[in-house]
């Protein structure tokens, strides 16, 4: 928690959101307040659910009806009644009004405490705010009360199986009728929450074509689809044709049931406009990346926080220079290698986290047009990389733990291989994260012709001069910095000299690029963390600085490394034919 108010007070600028129109509210006095008592909520209501989650997990019945282990409907419901989901959602539809900023964390705290029970509200809040910016007022209305507080939940329907990354080669039907409705035909498969015992309703958005629709993504229209549908009293009336057929039996997010969807005839209701279905559903998947890049951060936590504990109570072998029968091992040089990888990256992770969510706010609410324009930019070069290399470095750093654990960690009993587990979709759902680094270099990098990127990385030099005047003590993490800056800079140059002449050399490229972004935006961050930490107390400063110089020599020129990989092009890829590779 005072990481997270760190990060908001000195690095990210979180009194510049407050200071926005609409967020008046929202000081960091107040923020400091909801999240003391979100925290505790978490900690003692939902965080105890998550051993249930893995071993009970949700189940389908044999009446077709899908349940989730008991204690998560107790859970659930404190949520609802806390209003926790409304917090960061327009007081118009009963929510508080505060920034994505403070949503976010809200939803790392659920996160870090159940990551598969906190899947539920983070895909009703996309939903939500798919509704928000292109449902009509009747929409809002009939669904958005019931979903900010929480009562309705909400899912996301794109994947079919011959439909996954490839989102435009999806053929579920959607047939006008008279009323203006239209009848919903067509499978969807691993739907997170596509049914579920939490609410009474679940809002389905899902994306369908119309007769005649143009093939691929310029086709694909998006349609609530409620399970239940809603009388004109805002009641609910008879089941929708819409059932779960099955779910999956997977690696890890137990308690989230992934569902087979199948929609039969069933009454949906356009929205926005036919064909322009992706983009409403980027609004959800953009809202979703950011949250889900954080679940990276969030179990990445929670193993950490497990390994620092079992370091300190584990003894194994005798420490250089210790006395007795043996030491802690967080006492062997090794193991603490670990743990300051993991604290080093997650610090990054936090400060990264909470600039593309701040950058969201500041693209919704700033008073000036053209501070919103670059700050919309921002979070569109931010996104992907907070998905991507957020998710890889869960990956990594659950890995780390499970380590620490020894053969502890292998077995069951410790709980940690369960985060290792939870974790590893997060790189595959919300988009791959080879999708994310084609996305990166295919979409994003061409903004204004590469200015929106040259334009960040200018920005991030520009703390040089604050490293050379802080002294020596920063004298690495100022030189490490500006060499593998340097580096990104010339893999940004060679990416929009490449670009449109060898588009299969940039993709080649793009996965190690998004690392080195991710990378150096990383040790940007954690040398502002340093310098904002200079004027705090010793203690304070101190871990800012060694965290940030730790990072700045050994995670950084990991970044630097890469410039080889970014820029190899096509060529060896595709040197072996198919067979050859076997
Ligand atoms: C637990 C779980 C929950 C899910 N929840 C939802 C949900 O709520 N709603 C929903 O709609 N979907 C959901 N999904 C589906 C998920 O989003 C897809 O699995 C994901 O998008 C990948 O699609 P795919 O599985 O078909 O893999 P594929 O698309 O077949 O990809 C296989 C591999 O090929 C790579 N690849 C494919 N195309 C390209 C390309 N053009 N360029 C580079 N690499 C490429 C991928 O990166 C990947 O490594 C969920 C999946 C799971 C397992």
């Amino acid at each position: 928690m005072s990481d997270l108010l760190f990060s908001l007070e000195h690095v990210v600028d979180y009194p510049a959101v407050a200071a926005l129109p609409g967020f008046e509210h929202a000081d960091l006095d107040t923020v400091r307040e909801v999240l003391a008592e979100c925290a505790d909520f978490m900690s003692e209501v939902v965080a105890p659910t998550n051993r249930d989650g893995d071993i009970i997990g949700s189940r389908r019945q044999p009446d077709g009806t899908v349940t989730t282990p008991d204690s998560f409907k107790g859970a659930y419901q404190g949520y609802v009644d806390a209003g926790w989901g409304g917090v960061p959602l327009p007081e118009e539809f009963g929510g508080g009004g505060f920034p994505r900023t403070v949503g976010l964390i809200i939803q790392e705290m659920m996160t870090s405490a159940n990551m598969a029970f906190a899947l539920c509200p983070l895909l009703t809040q996309g939903a939500i705010e798919a509704l928000l910016n292109y449902g009509s007022d009747e929409q809002k209305q009939t669904y958005l009360p019931q979903m900010v507080s929480g009562e309705w939940a909400g899912t996301m329907n794109l994947t079919e199986p011959q439909a996954g990354s490839d989102v435009g080669a999806l053929t579920t039907r959607a047939v006008p009728q008279d009323d203006g409705s239209y009848k919903i035909t067509g499978q969807k498969i691993f739907i997170s929450f596509g049914d579920h015992d939490l609410s009474e309703q679940i809002v389905h958005l899902v994306l369908a074509r119309t007769p005649g629709a143009p093939e691929g993504t310029r086709g694909i229209s998006c349609f609530i689809v409620p399970k239940r549908m809603v009388n004109d009293d805002g009641s609910l009336g008879d089941r929708n044709n819409v059932e779960c057929l099955s779910i999956e039996e997977k690696m890890g997010i137990h308690g989230s049931p992934t569902c087979v969807m199948n929609y039969d005839d069933a009454t949906g209701y356009l929205i926005g406009e036919e064909n322009k279905g992706m983009r409403i559903m980027f609004v959800m998947m953009n809202s979703a990346r950011l949250s889900v890049g954080m679940q990276g951060l969030a179990v990445g936590e929670r193993a950490y926080q497990q390994s620092l504990a079992y370091a300190q109570e584990r003894r194994q072998g005798l420490a250089i220079g210790a006395t007795g029968k043996d030491s802690p091992i967080i006492d062997h040089p090794d193991v603490r290698r670990m743990l300051m990888t993991q604290k080093a990256y997650l610090a990054a992770l936090r400060h990264l986290m909470l600039l593309n969510a701040i950058n969201v706010d500041h693209s919704t609410n700033a008073a000036d047009e053209a501070e919103r324009t670059r700050a919309d930019e921002i979070v569109g070069l931010l996104t992907p990389i907070c998905k991507g290399f957020g998710t890889d470095l869960g990956n990594e750093l659950t890995s780390i733990a499970l380590q620490i654990h020894g053969g502890s960690g292998y077995v069951e009993e410790t709980g940690v291989s369960q985060y290792y587990r939870d974790v590893r979709i997060a790189a595959i759902y919300e988009g791959t994260n080879g999708i994310q680094a084609a996305d990166l270099v295919g979409r994003k990098l061409g903004v204004r012709m590469g200015a929106s990127f040259t334009e960040f990385i200018s920005s991030m030099k520009e703390i040089d001069g604050q490293l050379a005047d802080a002294g020596d003590e920063f004298a690495s993490i100022r030189s490490q910095l500006a060499t593998n800056l340097g580096a990104l800079e010339k893999a940004t140059g060679w990416m929009l000299r490449t670009g449109m002449q060898d588009p299969n050399a940039v993709l080649s490229g793009s996965s190690p690029y998004l690392r080195m972004w991710g990378l150096c935006l990383g040790g940007w961050l954690l040398a502002k963390a340093a310098l904002g930490g200079a004027s705090s107390d010793e203690a304070v400063a101190e871990e800012k600085l060694v965290t940030a110089r730790f990072y700045a020599e050994q995670l950084l020129p990991q970044a630097g490394a890469l410039l080889g990989a970014v820029t190899a092009g096509a060529d060896d890829l595709f040197a072996l034919d198919a067979a050859a590779l076997g």
